[in-house]
């Protein structure tokens, strides 16, 4: 995310003081080592869906590898046709995957979209300005060219879009559907990838009952479970669910000594306010080390970053590879509340894990669009406000912006980003982070 901050956005409340966002994601990436793009992998290209490159791609050809015709027409040269009306004979048919021969002065080729311009053609003119005449001249007739004709009209240049050797996708960059279609485009069979980031997930939360269950009373169904899953899922994620964990002390730490053995980062949801009941912070400090930040944003504010020992596989000697390295696991604790463990996953965990892949442009790309509402109230957090673009491209938001709503989130397109201490009007333009660009 872009530094949005204002002096304003570390206010103090009840003596704690709030970080601003942009600190609190500058030390999680930090000097956070890409462990997944040091174990990269050469997957075959339809494996390669949402993955990360961890070399350059350079292309093996020139694309187009020849002239070839942007039309179906004829081919022809230039100069053989001093205004319309000309005609010509037809020395030769060109259809896409054939090669013609020299066409030979005052005659035309017959040619198809894709197909090489046989040598000696500069130029091509589409059928619809072409008059077929078959019984005139040779075998495939002549034609009368009813348009003017410019050299190098219609005509894709050899080379025009790549040159052979030319870098047309960069290392970190993160594989789409247009990505991985322009490697197979210039010869491409496989792409050395980072290896997936394995994640540990497991909810905190007496409360939490799984869907398809009766729910007693006290009791709320486990969701963050579902959407953190999806989160990691659409981002490639290897997941490890180990489902919800009991508030209680020793079941918290043996859960986390058991995902620390084989992820990269664990992540939970709940348990990281102060509450009586949040038992994540002591057993993650007993189980290695813990910072417990309140970030001024909203919804989210509370957020555990730490590490977690991974000492079954390192020896009590063995040098220390790092946070994350192969003696500790990430440990990131997202809140409870079903929209602030939406939110916070997408403006912090999703940069953390991109970057453990080698990506080192993490922020999401905002788009600038005007409000259709008046935020006359400042608020002393950065605020992510859920909004849908309606009529005429200008941003709606969601009536009820509470932070345990999930319709809010269904119901909105993206999400506005509005600045601690900032008031704005009806038409002013925005900040705003399309929920299909992030999750
Ligand atoms: P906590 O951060 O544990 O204090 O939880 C804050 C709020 O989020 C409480 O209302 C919890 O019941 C709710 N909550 C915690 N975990 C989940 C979950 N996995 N799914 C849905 N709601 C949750
Ligand atoms: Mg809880």
């Amino acid at each position: 995310m872009t530094a949005d901050s204002s002096p304003s956005e570390a206010p103090r409340r009840a003596g704690k003081p709030l970080r601003p966002l942009d600190e609190a994601l500058a030390q999680l990436l930090g000097d956070t080592r890409p462990v997944c793009a040091e174990q990269a992998e050469c997957l075959p290209l339809v494996e390669t869906l949402g993955r990360v490159l961890v070399q350059p791609v350079v292309s093996l050809i020139d694309v187009p590898p020849a002239d070839n015709s942007a039309m179906d027409g004829i081919a022809l040269r230039a100069c053989d046709v001093p205004k319309p009306g000309a005609v010509l004979l037809l020395s030769q048919r060109v259809a896409a995957g054939q090669v013609g021969t020299a066409l030979q002065p005052g005659t035309a080729a017959r040619i198809f979209t894709g197909a090489p311009v046989p040598e000696g053609a500069d130029a091509v003119v589409m059928q619809e300005e072409c008059e077929f005449l078959p019984g005139e001249g040779g075998e495939l007739g002549s034609v009368r060219v009813l348009a003017e004709v410019k050299a190098g009209q219609n005509v894709r240049r050899r080379a025009e879009e790549i040159a052979q050797g030319a870098t047309v996708l960069q290392s970190g960059c993160r594989l789409n559907a247009a990505a991985i279609g322009l490697a197979a485009s210039v010869g491409i069979p496989a792409l050395t990838v980072a290896r997936r980031p394995r994640v540990a997930l497991f909810s905190t939360g007496d409360e939490l009952i799984a869907p398809g269950e009766p729910l007693p009373p006290g009791a709320i169904y486990n969701s963050n479970r579902y959407t953190l899953r999806a989160l990691l899922d659409g981002m490639g994620c290897e997941v490890v669910d180990l489902g919800i964990v009991p508030d209680q002390l020793e079941a918290t730490r043996a859960t986390l000594r058991q995902a620390a053995r084989d992820c990269d980062v664990i992540l939970t949801s709940g348990g990281v306010s102060v509450g009586e009941e949040d038992h994540v912070k002591p057993a993650v400090q007993a189980e290695g080390s813990l910072d417990l930040w309140a970030i001024a944003i909203k919804p989210g504010k509370p957020l555990a970053f730490g590490t977690v020992r991974r000492p079954a596989t390192v020896p009590a000697d063995a040098s220390n590879e790092g946070e994350g390295g192969a003696g500790e696991a990430w440990f990131i604790g997202l809140p409870g509340n079903p929209v602030a463990a939406f939110v916070t996953f997408l403006i912090l965990v999703r940069p953390f894990l991109l970057r453990l892949q080698g990506v080192q442009d993490v922020a999401p790309k905002a788009w600038k669009l005007p409000i259709a509402f008046d935020w006359p109230k400042a608020d002393k957090r950065r605020e992510f406000v859920r909004a849908r673009v309606g009529e005429g491209g200008r941003l709606e938001r969601f009536a009820n912006q509470g932070s345990a709503m999930l319709t809010s989130l269904v119901w909105s397109d993206g999400l506005i980003d509005i600045p601690a201490g900032q008031t704005l009007k009806a038409g002013d333009i925005v900040s705003f982070y399309p929920l299909r660009e992030l999750a």
